[in-house]
């Protein structure tokens, strides 16, 4: 199995999406592993989007990320990186697929609803931001082997 890190950002949020974007997670079969409504400090924001420091909407994002609460999370499924990529549609709502979270709810590039970790190692990063160690659990379903 494989985790990822989710963030319903703070539009995602303020529009009161968290329980239908979670809805479609659970019922695509991943696991939630840990989940907490959180703000997020200008340094945590930072961290996290450090491999765009050097872009032009850096501190735009800092902002934004800043401006109020988000959800994070921390789902579990085979191939979940690729699989949650794939449900969160391309960066810019406005050109993201239908059926596609940003493709739903977003019409922007940078508010735009939702962040998943794109890689192992951006995972291995991005979790520990939000996250202690003990507070991503390992329970089971009990309906793996249906799923899987
Ligand atoms: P993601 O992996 O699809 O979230 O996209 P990226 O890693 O490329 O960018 C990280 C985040 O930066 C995006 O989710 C947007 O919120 C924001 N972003 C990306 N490109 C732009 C841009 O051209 N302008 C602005 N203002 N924000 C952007």
């Amino acid at each position: 199995m494989e985790r990822t890190l989710v963030l319903i950002k703070p539009d995602g949020v303020k529009r009161r999406l968290v329980g239908r974007i979670f809805q479609r997670f659970e019922e695509k079969g991943l696991r939630i592993a840990a989940l907490k409504l959180m703000n997020v400090s200008r340094p945590m924001a930072e961290e996290h989007y450090s491999v765009h420091r050097d872009k032009p909407f850096f501190r735009s994002l800092v902002d934004y990320i800043t401006s109020g609460p988000v959800v994070a999370a921390v789902l579990e499924g085979s191939n979940a990186i690729a699989v949650v990529r794939k449900m969160c549609g391309a960066t810019d709502g406005s050109k993201a697929e239908p059926g596609t979270i940003r493709g739903d709810f977003s019409m922007g590039i940078e508010k735009n609803i939702i962040h998943a970790s794109d890689s192992h190692e951006a995972y291995e990063h991005e979790y520990r931001i939000f996250f202690r160690d003990e507070e991503i659990l390992n329970y089971e379903c009990g309906d793996e082997h249906i799923i899987y």
